[in-house]
């Protein structure tokens, strides 16, 4: 079976290993503060980057625990390595909307994730920063054609404004539980 799960004896739920990824300064630390925390942090560092941090979430009634693994730094070395990605079943690939550079950078970190993950890796191609209108660099459109072009979901994101931030990480999380609950039944 392609994907990987642990199944947690005690609550008979899931869990499943999330690895966020994109160029340094994108917005991945916070993005995982907002959603797990609800904190955003001005000024971060890669320093405040834990290695993951676990999210429960109820679906159909069953507990599921995303465990999502940030990249502390190591990004900035335009490489992770081989153990953030290995038993990984959904990523979220992000981008600054104000930085094409980043945008541009999103075909190496799809390629990376490929080599390191399975194929069938969940992915969500995520422009973060969209609270930064005037600076944007990237449009919407070009978001949206990206993804489409190689079938991942999209979302535009603020982990400043908390916007879209929930929705993002449960748009792979729901789709991971549904591609799991069809091949268990
Ligand atoms: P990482 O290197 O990808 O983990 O990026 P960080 O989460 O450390 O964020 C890098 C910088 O961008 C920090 O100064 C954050 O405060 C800032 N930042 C992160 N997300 C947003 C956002 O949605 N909007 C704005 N305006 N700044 C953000
Ligand atoms: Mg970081």
């Amino acid at each position: 079976m392609a994907f990987y799960s642990d199944e947690d004896e005690q609550t008979q739920g899931y869990l499943f290993k999330i690895v966020l990824i994109g160029d340094s300064a994108v917005g991945k630390s916070n993005l995982l503060a907002r959603f797990a925390r609800d904190e955003f942090y001005r000024n971060s560092k890669s320093t405040i980057g834990v290695e993951f941090q676990t999210q429960k979430m109820e679906l159909d009634g069953k507990e599921v625990k995303a465990q999502i693994w940030d990249t502390a730094g190591q990004e900035r070395f335009k490489a992770v390595t081989s153990a953030y990605y290995r038993g990984a079943v959904g990523a979220l690939v992000v981008y600054d909307i104000s930085r094409r550079q980043t945008f541009d950078s999103i075909g190496r970190w799809l390629n990376e994730l490929h080599t390191h993950s399975d194929m069938n890796v969940v992915t969500i191609l995520v422009g973060n920063k969209t609270d930064l209108k005037d600076a944007r660099e990237v449009s919407t459109d070009e978001g949206k054609a990206l993804a489409e072009a190689h079938g991942l979901f999209f979302m535009e994101t603020s982990a400043l404004d908390n916007s879209n931030v929930k929705a993002a990480f449960e748009t792979v999380v729901k789709e991971i539980y549904e591609i799991i609950s069809r091949k268990v039944f």
